[in-house]
C-alpha cells in the first residue's frame, strides 16, 4: 500500500522519507514525532506557553493569564488545550483531512493532541472522551467524522475510554464565518442533543479539530451540563487567533468546512 499511496507529510503533503514514516501501531508520544517531514518537524506550530488558561489560545505576553475573549466572555466549558496554532499550513491540512479523505493524517495529529494533553490529564482526569458530533447527513457524505477518528486514537494513546453516539447534531448549521460570537451562539442554540438517558459522567473531555470562537464547544458543553456533567474539558487540533487579543485577524479564511 505504501508503494501505491506513499505516506505524505500532513503539513506540507510531501512524500515522507522512510525514517519519517509511521504506523498507527508504532507511534510514540514522547520525543520527536514521526509522521511528518523533517522540515516541518523543526517548525511545527505547536502552541507553547504562555497560553490562555481557559481556552488554550497562545498569548503574547507572559503576564497574561487569559486571552481577550476569555477575559470578557463566559464559556460553558472549564478549560481546553490546543496542539497547534491555526496557521495556513494547518488550514490547508485540515481541509485535506476533512474533505479529501486524508485519514492518514489522523495518527500524527492525534499523537500531537495527546502530547498537548499530557500535563493536563493528571489534573483534569476525564472519565470519558467524546468527539464533537457531526450531522448524520454530512457524515454520510464524507464517510467519517474526523473528530471521532481523532478521539478514538487519543483514547488509544491515553487509555481513556471513548464514547461515540452520545451527542447528536440536530440540524445543519449555516456557515458561521460572517457571524460574531453572540450570533454564533444564537445560531447554534439547540443544534446539539444528548442521548437520553445520558450516562453518569462528572468529567468529560471533548475532542474537536478547530477552535475559533469556541461557540460549538460551548454549545456542546452547555448540553452536557444539563445532563449533570460537572467538568467539561477539551482538546483541539488547532486554535485560531482571537479577535481581541491584540493580534490581527487572518483575513484569508480559505475554507469553511
Ligand atoms: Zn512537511
Ligand atoms: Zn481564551
Amino acid at each position: 500500500m505504501d508503494l501505491l499511496y506513499p505516506p505524505r507529510c500532513p503539513l506540507c503533503d510531501k512524500i515522507l522519507d522512510w525514517k519519517d514514516r509511521t504506523t498507527t501501531q508504532k507511534i510514540r508520544i514522547p520525543g520527536m514525532p514521526r509522521g511528518c517531514c523533517t522540515d516541518c518537524r523543526t517548525s511545527l506550530p505547536r502552541v507553547k506557553e504562555p497560553a490562555c488558561m481557559k481556552c488554550g489560545k497562545p498569548l503574547e505576553n507572559e503576564g497574561q493569564e487569559y486571552c481577550g475573549e476569555c477575559m470578557t466572555q463566559r464559556h460553558f466549558f472549564d478549560r481546553g488545550v490546543a496542539a497547534f496554532r491555526y496557521t495556513n499550513a494547518l488550514r490547508h491540512s485540515v481541509y485535506r483531512m476533512k474533505t479529501e479523505n486524508r485519514r492518514d493524517y489522523i495518527p500524527f495529529y492525534a499523537a500531537e493532541m495527546a502530547r498537548a494533553l499530557e500535563r493536563k490529564l493528571p489534573q483534569w482526569r476525564p472519565e470519558v472522551i467524546l468527539p464533537a458530533p457531526m450531522h448524520s447527513r454530512k457524515r454520510r457524505q464524507r464517510g467519517y467524522n474526523q473528530s471521532e477518528l481523532l478521539a478514538r486514537e487519543i483514547g488509544r494513546l491515553t487509555g481513556i475510554p471513548v464514547e461515540t453516539g452520545l451527542l447528536r447534531v440536530t440540524r445543519i448549521i449555516r456557515s458561521q464565518k460572517e457571524l460574531g460570537r453572540r450570533e454564533r451562539l444564537q445560531n447554534l442554540r439547540g443544534s446539539v442533543a444528548a442521548r437520553e438517558p445520558f450516562p453518569r459522567y462528572s468529567s468529560v473531555l471533548l475532542v474537536d479539530d478547530v477552535y475559533t470562537t469556541g461557540s460549538t464547544l460551548d454549545e456542546i458543553s452547555r448540553v452536557l451540563r444539563t445532563q449533570g456533567v460537572r467538568s467539561v474539558y477539551f482538546v483541539v487540533l488547532c486554535t485560531g487567533k482571537g479577535k481581541k487579543d491584540g493580534m490581527h485577524r487572518e483575513k484569508s479564511v480559505v475554507y469553511s468546512v
